[in-house]
């Protein structure tokens, strides 16, 4: 095999055009056309990774196997082809600089004035041929950021040179732009896309397809325009519309205009068949479950925000798909507990999860939602804060622990059963410094983890300072706490479960970031179909026989 092609994607016009999903779908389909292909996002703000920004700013932090807290396009990229992202999927501004700026430290350039022009640029290309390999035939790279904002004009130079270095049929541009529907007028609007690639232009990129997000479709006269003024070939012209019923539906979409056959085209690749049976399969049960729709609530304090529980909503829907079963999710803000009461917010959910999370606000809230559910016999999944929280209450309403807590949130609690490990005490950076990425655990024999997994260890993924307190340990699965799952090397309790529930499970790791559409993760998909089992069981009952899903 030839040199490792690349494909970049930049955005125009507006940011939230999608161009992570996009991405992802045009991975997919290579990868269905049997090409193996690795993908990559460059950001362009000073941060060196997102680890240290609150959902507001970012949304989610998505964690890889190997421990870097990155970009939430990265969970796309992953639940779309199933290939592991790692630290090289993604590097921001601040991480170029901060390595640019240690080597200047240590005099590696040896005297030279250090610039952007060559050497910011000189370090985005090396991020980028970083994932270059003999097993890779094709790196997608998606830069971060609108075209025409300051911050992202070093990323642009750099892939125009990189185009320059790698010769043109072993690298292609491609532009997702916004083409806006203008009421009034009753007509798409082409301008927007040609300003905005004008803009490319200038510096230095012409790209050779443009993807077009709009929300109706592209007339003839409107690729013919695209095509003339954007300097783009009309096949070229892609229309990505808003998809009825899901993400997943975006590379079929794609696929049925061609798009990855060009795409092949233009790098000199063989246009092997697509197989996308087992997507469209997939898709199928997705959008119309044959087994009805259970209602889960999720409570979160970030619960308005679209993005902040991204992965843990996809697990969520990857578990319906499994159990061919509609999930429609219940956003429920845990201060709203505090207020109203746990009956009145999760009454006739047919599960409780509750999710990760930093800071004490709302934390009371979640702990009322473990007490609802446990007392309902509704099934319950908490992850890592959501353990947390279980452990505590646990410890409060059924060992007798009276004020059990995290020390996160309650420094002299009189019980800690959740507290910092000695190895976290003195850490006071706050960036990459948690316990982040895979870690193997145990799971014990007769516990529901082992019978999800079916499999006697497995990894999981980590991103949290605070650990269950093992002097506590005891005295709780005394109480009927079953410890089902531990990082044997240093005897870290993993997963908890209720033995005298339907279903209990609280996890100090995150499957959500294990979990695919093709592939549920066991947890989820076990805790789906508890809920269907409540769902099914509960006196007027909230399924819906047969429903479409919708
Ligand atoms: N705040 C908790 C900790 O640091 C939980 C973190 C999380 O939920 N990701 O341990």
């Amino acid at each position: 095999m030839a040199a490792t092609k690349h494909i970049f994607v930049t955005g125009g016009v507006v940011s939230s055009l999608g161009k992570g999903l996009t991405s992802a779908s045009i991975a997919l389909l290579l990868l269905r056309r049997g090409y193996r292909v690795r993908l990559q996002k460059l950001d362009p703000y000073l941060n060196v990774d997102p680890g240290t920004m609150s959902p507001y700013q970012h949304g989610e932090v998505y964690v890889t196997r190997d421990g870097a807290e990155t970009d939430l396009d990265l969970g796309h990229y992953e639940r779309f082809t199933g290939i592991p992202c790692t630290r090289a999927s993604n590097y921001t501004t601040g991480r170029i600089y901060s390595d640019v700026i240690a080597r200047e430290r240590r005099g590696d350039y040896l005297g030279k004035t250090v610039q952007v022009i060559p050497h910011i640029t000189d370090e985005i290309k090396t991020a980028v041929r970083a994932l270059d390999a003999k097993d890779v035939d094709v790196v997608i790279t998606e830069i971060g950021g609108t075209v025409g904002d300051i911050e992202s004009l070093p990323f642009l130079e750099a892939i125009r040179q990189f185009r320059q270095d790698a010769g043109r049929g072993n690298v292609l541009f491609i532009h997702i732009t916004l083409v806006p529907y203008i009421k009034a007028a009753r007509e798409l609007k082409t301008k927007p896309s040609q300003q905005s690639v004008g803009i490319l232009r200038t510096i230095g990129i012409i790209p050779d397809m443009l993807v077009c997000r709009c929300e109706c479709p592209l007339e003839r006269e409107h690729r013919d325009k695209l095509a003339l003024f954007c300097n783009v070939e009309r096949d070229l012209v892609i229309e990505e519309r808003d998809v009825a019923h899901s993400i997943y539906e975006v590379p079929v979409a794609l696929a049925a205009q061609d798009l990855d056959v060009y795409v092949l085209e233009k790098l000199n690749l063989h246009v092997n068949p697509l197989d996308l049976g087992d997507w469209n399969a997939m898709l199928q049960r997705l959008i119309a479950p044959q087994a009805g729709t259970v209602e889960i609530a999720v409570v979160g304090k970030y619960i308005g925000l679209q993005d902040a529980y991204k992965s843990i909503y996809e697990a969520l829907a990857h578990g319906g798909i499994a159990n061919d079963t509609g999930v429609s999710i219940r956003r429920v803000e845990s201060e709203d507990i505090e207020r109203d009461g746990a009956e009145s917010r999760l009454g006739g959910a047919a599960g409780v999860l509750v999710p990760g999370g930093f800071g004490d606000r709302g934390i009371e809230g979640k702990i009322a939602a473990v007490q609802w559910a446990r007392e309902q016999g509704v099934p319950f999944f908490g992850i890592c804060l959501g353990m947390q929280c279980a452990v505590a209450e646990f410890a409060r309403h059924v060992a007798g622990l009276a004020g059990a807590n995290s020390r996160e949130f309650v420094p002299d609690t009189p019980h800690p059963v959740i507290d910092l490990m000695a190895d976290q005490k003195d850490v006071i950076d706050k960036g990459g410094t948690m316990r982040l990425g895979a870690y193997p655990c145990k799971l014990a024999e007769g516990s529901r983890a082992r019978a999800a997994y079916g499999a006697a260890q497995v990894q999981e993924r980590h991103r949290h300072r605070y650990e269950f307190n093992n002097r506590y340990r005891q005295r709780l699965e005394q109480a009927g706490l079953r410890v089902a799952g531990v990082y044997a090397e240093r005897d870290l309790v993993e997963i908890v479960e209720a033995a005298d529930h339907p279903w209990f499970v609280g996890c100090q790791f995150h499957p959500e970031f294990e979990s695919t559409p093709l592939r549920a993760h066991p947890l989820f998909r076990d805790f789906i179909a508890a809920a269907r089992r409540r769902a099914g069981a509960a006196p007027g009952a909230r399924e819906q026989e047969g429903g479409t899903g919708a």
